[in-house]
This record gives structure tokens, sequence and C-alpha cells, in this order.
């Protein structure tokens, strides 16, 4: 099963790929991820997108669109994947379809307010990448990981001005995709501000 899951920053779209993720057994690739990876691993293409993460805008297409051709040609994404944060343009799109046929586009549908406050309470264990949110999900202790003992920090992007930023990116390039994937007959739609669990049930009821 091929799933693209679309919706702004902090719908949830990460802790729902990590759930179906181990229901199907298919891969979680999620281009944010994988330009953190780069960018902790210091490689070229790291250096390449740190200033651009930071501030919430979108890396060009031509380098995302290459950097995901690599991952889908791994052979653990022959039998499916789930797609986090790509496509964001509609020409990341119309790459995606000629590299891959998608079988459903689960739109995580969510209210501005209630991403501000999920984002600005996001906190993360550097090493490990596990997220907590200090009011939803806090941690056993303030500000350290469960497991690693790590201190947990803020993503850059998780600052209110780089929110407000990827909120209006969001709007104004990856939203129109909501129109190109029902053209096409592909798009799910789900309430996101439910809970992980709620949110899985609607999902398996909707993909059955
Ligand atoms: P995310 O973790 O999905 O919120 O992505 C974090 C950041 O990575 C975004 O704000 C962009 O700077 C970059 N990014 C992730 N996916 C894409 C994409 N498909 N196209 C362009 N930039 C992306």
């Amino acid at each position: 099963m091929n799933l693209i899951f679309l919706g702004p920053p902090g719908a949830g779209k990460g802790t729902i790929a990590a759930i179906v993720k181990d229901a199907y057994k298919i891969p979680h690739i999620s281009t944010g991820d994988l330009f953190r990876a780069n960018i902790k691993n210091e490689t070229e293409l790291g250096k390449q997108v740190k200033e651009i993460l930071a501030s919430g805008n979108l890396v060009p297409d031509e380098i995302t669109i290459k950097m995901v051709e690599n991952r889908l040609s791994e052979s653990d994404a022959n039998d499916g994947y789930i797609l986090d944060g790509f496509p964001r343009t509609i020409a990341q799109a119309d790459a995606l379809a000629s590299m891959s046929d998608v079988d459903y586009v689960v739109n995580f549908v969510i209210e501005r307010e209630t991403i501000l406050k999920r984002l600005s309470g996001r906190r993360v264990c550097k090493s490990t990448g596990r997220t907590y949110h200090i009011l939803y999900n806090p941690p056993k202790v303030e500000g350290i990981d469960d497991e690693t003992g790590e201190p947990l920090i803020q993503r850059d992007d998780d600052k209110e001005e780089a929110i407000l930023n990827r909120l209006d990116v969001y709007e104004k390039s990856t939203a129109p995709l909501i129109d190109y994937y029902k053209k096409k007959g592909l798009l799910i739609d789900l309430d996101a501000s439910k809970s992980p669990e709620e949110i899985f049930e609607a999902f398996k009821k909707v993909i059955r």
C-alpha cells in the first residue's frame, strides 16, 4: 500500500505514520526526518539545507525530489510506503506520479489554533528523535528524555516565528495539493484534532 500523509505541520502525521508503519509493515519516509538526519551527520546535503529548515521555508523541489527518488528505490519501499511531508508542491506531486502509483492520500484536517498549541509545546530528544509535548505527552522528568536521560530541545522551526511561516508556506504551496488529489479520486479526509488512537481507528475504517 502506497500512502501519502498530507496536512499542515503539527497535524500529527508523524505520530500516526509511526503507528501505521508498525501495523502494516511499511516504511515511514519523512522528508523532514531525512533532511534532519543529513544536517546532524553534516553531509553536503545537510549543509545545503540547514538554514532553510531553521527558517521553515521549503527546500528546492529539485533537491527534495532527488532525495525521495533515491529513498523510494531502496528495497524496503517495494511493497509500500508512507510518505510523510512529501509531496509539498504541485511539482513534487507531478514528479512522484512519474515514479510511483499512489493508493491513498490521507488528508489530516485540523485548525490553525490547535496546531499552534501543539507545535509550540513540542520537545524532542536530539539523538533519538523521540518527541514529547509539555502538556499532552510530558516526559517523566521535565526537560529530560525518559530513556536516554539527555536534555530535550525545541526544534528551531518549532519556535513561534518559524511556526507561523511554516503555516503560511503550507497554505500557499501545499494546500493546493488537496484539490489536486481530490480530482484524482485519491483523497481521504481524517479529523486530526482527535487522539492518535481515534485517528488510527478512523484510518483503518476508510482504507478497508
Ligand atoms: P517536517 O518535519 O515535515 O515539518 O519538515 C521540516 C522541514 O523540512 C520543512 O519545514 C522544510 O524546510 C523541509 N521539508 C520537508 N519536506 C519537504 C518537502 N517535501 N519539500 C520541501 N521542503 C521540505
